[in-house]
């Protein structure tokens, strides 16, 4: 990975003072070899983050709340969005959802709201079942969404999955140009390991010496610009694959990994702003910002 030399620091939380005990102490790696930081719980004053924050800014929240997700995640995952995503700022929901379909309302605090994004796209929106295709449309409709009204009326936008909660203060330190979310599955994994696309005919392809570290398509996020460009990355190699018959092994997930090798995120986010309990226990995952709902792989999607 080409790590220097000052990259790796033990974590000191909660002004530990007990004894250098490996497992009270994890070691973590807090810089990539292209300079990003990577924000763990530990690293960053939350009060000094908020001060350094432009202030003034509007920060959007997309999620995409289709079918059988709208009704089992979207209520609660507004309800601790409110208690634990930026408070204290500006923020935005932007839901994207079929044309009929009643988004919950949930009581927002101050400087808040909610918007639905569903017209000019009910015809298309209504296509995105199965869950495959929802999974493959997010992209091209952020990106059609970020030339639009969100596009001028969010500064940052954090783009994540429904199927989750927040469960700890996700705040300004998280905020940068771009930003990728390290996968608790396989942050510990060796690089050559890593599960990304292989096949050199897909448009998500990395070679075995290519890609850093292995990013989750359930929370990305950045300014407009970068957004644009990325997700625009995305939506063709997305569209180029299906014109070959190709479906990359993580879909969308491969393309967001195959983008963020070329175009390096500034701030990278350690496990826990996105975290999985069926992971197990982490001496360094301590206390998590999202959490997501248990899989139920045998349930239909959509
Ligand atoms: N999604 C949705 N309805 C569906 C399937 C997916 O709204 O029927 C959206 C939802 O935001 C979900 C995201 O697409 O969180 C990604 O799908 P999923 O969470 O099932 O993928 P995984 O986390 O398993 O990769
Ligand atoms: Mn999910």
């Amino acid at each position: 990975m080409g790590l220097c030399p000052l990259a790796r620091m033990p974590l000191l939380r909660d002004n530990f003072t007990g004894p250098l005990h490996p497992w009270a102490w994890p070691e973590v790696l807090t810089c990539t070899c292209w300079g990003a930081p990577i924000i763990w719980d530990g690293t960053f004053d939350p009060d000094v983050a908020q001060q350094e924050a432009v202030q003034n800014l509007t920060i959007g929240l997309t999620v995409f709340a289709v079918g059988r997700y709208l009704e089992k995640y979207l209520a609660h995952f507004l309800e601790t969005a409110e208690q634990h995503f930026m408070v204290g700022q500006r923020v935005v929901y932007y839901v994207f959802t079929e044309g009929s379909a009643a988004v919950p309302r949930v009581r927002l605090g101050p400087g808040r709201r909610l918007r639905e994004e569903r017209e000019e796209r009910e015809e298309r929106v209504a296509r995105w079942r199965p869950w495959q295709n929802v999974s493959m449309v997010r992209m091209r409709a952020l990106h059609a969404a970020l030339g639009g009204r969100l596009g001028r009326e969010a500064r940052f936008l954090r783009c994540v999955d429904v199927d989750q909660h927040f469960s700890g203060t996700f705040g300004s330190e998280a905020l940068a140009e771009s930003v990728a979310q390290l996968l608790g599955w396989h942050y510990r994994w060796r690089r050559r390991l890593l599960p990304f696309e292989r096949d050199a005919r897909s448009a998500a392809a990395l070679d075995p010496s290519e890609g850093d570290f292995c990013y989750q398509a359930a929370v990305f996020g950045g300014s407009v610009a970068a957004l644009r460009q990325l997700t625009v990355y995305c939506a063709r190699g997305l569209r180029r694959d299906r014109a070959r018959g190709l479906e990359a092994r993580w879909h969308d997930e491969s393309h967001l990994n195959k983008s963020f090798w070329l175009q390096k995120p500034a701030k990278l986010l350690s496990p826990e702003f996105c975290w999985s309990s069926d992971v197990g226990r982490r001496a360094e995952i301590r206390r998590p910002q999202l959490l997501w709902a248990p899989k139920e792989y045998a349930l239909p999607r959509g």
